[in-house]
């Protein structure tokens, strides 16, 4: 349990301090033009103050996870999330040279969640489509989605048009510590199938090898507040 426990908070506090990395060096770049965009830099500071709050959240969970106090179930606003998490990572995708095209229904409901672990899932699937991308060289933009399925279910999903996954990794891709990455961890898909069903929802993925794939979660509409 805490060899889990600890691999996962390596692997959620990796992103972030990744992210502060990437743009504090952005940031050393800019100021060190002779005419600094000031504008810029103050936009990267935002963001390195963000992903720090972030880690600052993973810790503070992992804390309260210790005191067993229970996690953070509120309602959440999911377009919310998904535009957050866009904006963590907008440094990162206009470093590597990756679009996004977001299609977020106006009117979702809300779901009843930890709005943290639900960013960490999309964080895990939007850097593993940014990733999967890469290798293939295709620069199509990823498309983030997130659309009411049914009366009882929200769909958010992130497409990519990377090489796909096979049939046969298809079975094993959500197991712990499987990866195909020269650094990888393999806990991405493990963790977010873990968060993704404590929320009473399913991870699921669809691919066309060779046409990219989607990865996608459905999490139950939170239900209306008894009458009074
Ligand atoms: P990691 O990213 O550390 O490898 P994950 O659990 O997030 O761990 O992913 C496990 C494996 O699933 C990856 O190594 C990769 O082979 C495959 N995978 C995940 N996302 C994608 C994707 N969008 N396209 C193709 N393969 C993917």
């Amino acid at each position: 349990m805490l060899g889990e426990l600890s691999a996962s908070l390596v692997h959620e506090l990796n992103q972030p301090l990744a992210a502060i990395l990437s743009n504090a060096q952005a940031a050393q770049r800019f100021i060190s033009r002779d005419q600094p965009d000031l504008a810029e830099v103050r936009s990267i500071l935002d963001d390195i103050v963000a992903n720090d709050r972030r880690a600052g959240q993973v810790i503070q969970r992992l804390r309260a996870l210790f005191r067993k106090d229970r996690s953070q179930q509120r309602e959440v606003d999911v377009k919310q999330i998904v535009l957050e998490v866009l904006q963590l990572i907008r440094n990162d995708l206009l470093n590597r040279g990756i679009g996004v095209e977001a299609e977020l229904d106006d009117d979702l409901p809300v779901a009843t969640g930890d709005s943290v672990q639900l960013q960490q899932v999309l964080l895990n699937l939007t850097m593993n489509a940014c990733e999967a991308m890469e290798g293939s060289g295709v620069r199509e933009p990823i498309r983030a989605r997130a659309r009411r399925k049914d009366t009882q279910t929200i769909e958010v999903s992130i497409s990519d048009s990377g090489p796909g996954v096979s049939e046969e990794q298809l079975g094993s891709i959500f197991l712990p510590f499987m990866t195909t990455k020269p650094k990888g961890m393999g806990l991405g898909l493990a963790v977010s199938r873990s968060i993704i069903e404590a929320h009473g929802g399913r991870l699921w993925v669809l691919s066309t090898p060779g046409q990219g794939a989607t990865f996608g979660f459905d999490l139950p509409i939170a239900a209306a507040p008894a009458a009074p």
